[in-house]
């Protein structure tokens, strides 16, 4: 049985009259430790204009970091799946704000224009579906600034990590193409419960909604995320044996300088231009 019973964490000390039966199916490792509720809060920095109304939270659970976020800005939003947590905010916070839905179907557009520009998001994700939430982010990118998260260090370095390093792959290239990422600082399992078996990380990502629309001129997400996956589905291979599927699908020669590289060694940048190349958009 993987479910645990859990309290939640209010000022410090587990609050004993509200607890649940945490799913590991939704993610939920609850913040437990105050002074990791004030650290990560602490990083929060969002415009207060009209109360917050554009700051968005994924994922409240208990309420851990809501506690403090709601105090500073009335008017967030909050996103939650588990019925029996989104009954437990409206209990504890009649004024906010909670969408009681999936995050992976929200319509950040229609989201951020319904609130009057960018949004700003926060939260502990589920550590089950962080990648497809930050692809969701990317992909929406003109219509979030920034977004303060945590997730499994594993990730983090996945987000951060720089050419020719082991970490470096597809979602370092899509992250740093379409904002500007940053490790603040580690979380170890004991700060949540059920404790994870992982550590955790706090990121940052600050998007780059010009530098991507300046980038996507000539190719479109498909025809990128083509191109990346396939170079690093063997990524310590040569790119011209790499990339053959793809260039001979699309009777095209890789450029003579790229044929020697290694997918693993490329900028970001460079699979935008490849993508141009190869899909004949120059
Ligand atoms: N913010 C709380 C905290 O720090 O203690 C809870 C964080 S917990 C890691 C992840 C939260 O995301 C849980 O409350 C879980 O129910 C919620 N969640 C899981 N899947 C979700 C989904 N698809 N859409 C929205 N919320 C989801």
């Amino acid at each position: 049985n993987k479910t645990l019973h859990i309290t939640s964490c209010q000022q410090g000390r587990p609050d004993r009259n509200r607890s649940l039966l945490a799913k590991q199916s939704l993610g939920q490792n609850f913040l437990y430790d105050d002074n990791y509720v004030q650290k990560i809060c602490s990083q929060v920095d969002f415009d207060v204009e009209n109360g917050g109304k554009r700051v968005i939270e994924v994922g409240p659970g208990l309420g851990a970091l809501t506690r403090v976020l709601h105090e500073r800005y009335p008017n967030m939003t909050t996103i939650e799946i588990d019925t029996r947590a989104v009954d437990h905010l409206h209990s504890k916070f009649p004024q906010l704000r909670v969408i009681h839905q999936d995050v992976l179907r929200t319509d950040w557009k229609a989201l951020a224009e319904s609130l009057g520009g960018p949004l700003a998001i926060v939260g502990n994700l589920p550590y089950n579906i962080t990648t497809p939430i930050l692809f969701s982010l990317i992909k929406n990118c003109s219509h979030i600034d920034h977004a303060i998260l945590t997730m499994q260090l594993e990730v983090a370095l996945r987000i951060t990590a720089k050419p020719r390093s082991k970490d470096f792959g597809v979602l370092s290239v899509f992250s740093q193409l379409h904002s500007r990422p940053s490790l603040l600082f580690h979380l170890p399992p004991s700060v949540f419960r059920p404790i994870p078996e992982v550590t955790s990380a706090l990121v940052r990502l600050d998007f780059q909604p010009k530098k991507a629309l300046e980038l996507f001129k000539h190719v479109s997400m498909e025809e990128l995320t083509q191109v990346v996956r396939t170079a690093f589905q063997q990524r310590r291979k040569r790119m011209s044996n790499s990339m053959k599927s793809l260039t001979d699908r699309l009777q095209k020669e890789l450029p003579e300088d790229m044929k020697g590289r290694r997918a693993e060694e490329l900028k970001p940048e460079d699979f935008v231009q490849l993508t141009e190349y190869l899909f004949g958009h120059r």
